[in-house]
């Protein structure tokens, strides 16, 4: 397991590694929420992304924050197993509508 930190602005990105596909999950901690992106997928949870960026195109600042840290590759990882992403997946669907319906 590796783990790597560093400072990456105003937001802490950690990175959820699901094993064996190697399929990433990102956590987006800012001051006040939690929010969930997956890159590959270009979906985040936050309520920007959902009203904004479904429709501009546009990715909310969590995603962009997250391909900075990729490129820069300054992100602390967790390893999870594949059987757990479905869940995970479920979980932050279940989050994305409660920070949508939360003003
Ligand atoms: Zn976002």
């Amino acid at each position: 397991m590796t783990s790597k930190t560093g400072p990456i602005g105003p937001n802490v990105i950690k990175v959820h590694v699901f094993q064996p596909s190697g399929r990433k999950v990102y956590t987006v901690i800012g001051k006040a929420k939690e929010y969930w992106t997956a890159p590959d997928l270009d979906f985040c949870s936050c309520r920007s992304f959902y009203f904004g960026a479904l429709s501009s195109g546009k990715p909310c600042y969590h995603l962009i924050g997250v391909h900075k840290v990729i490129r820069q590759k300054s992100f602390s990882s967790l390893d999870f197993v594949d059987y757990d992403y479905d869940r995970f997946i479920m979980a932050i669907i279940s989050d994305s509508s409660k920070n949508v319906l939360t003003p």
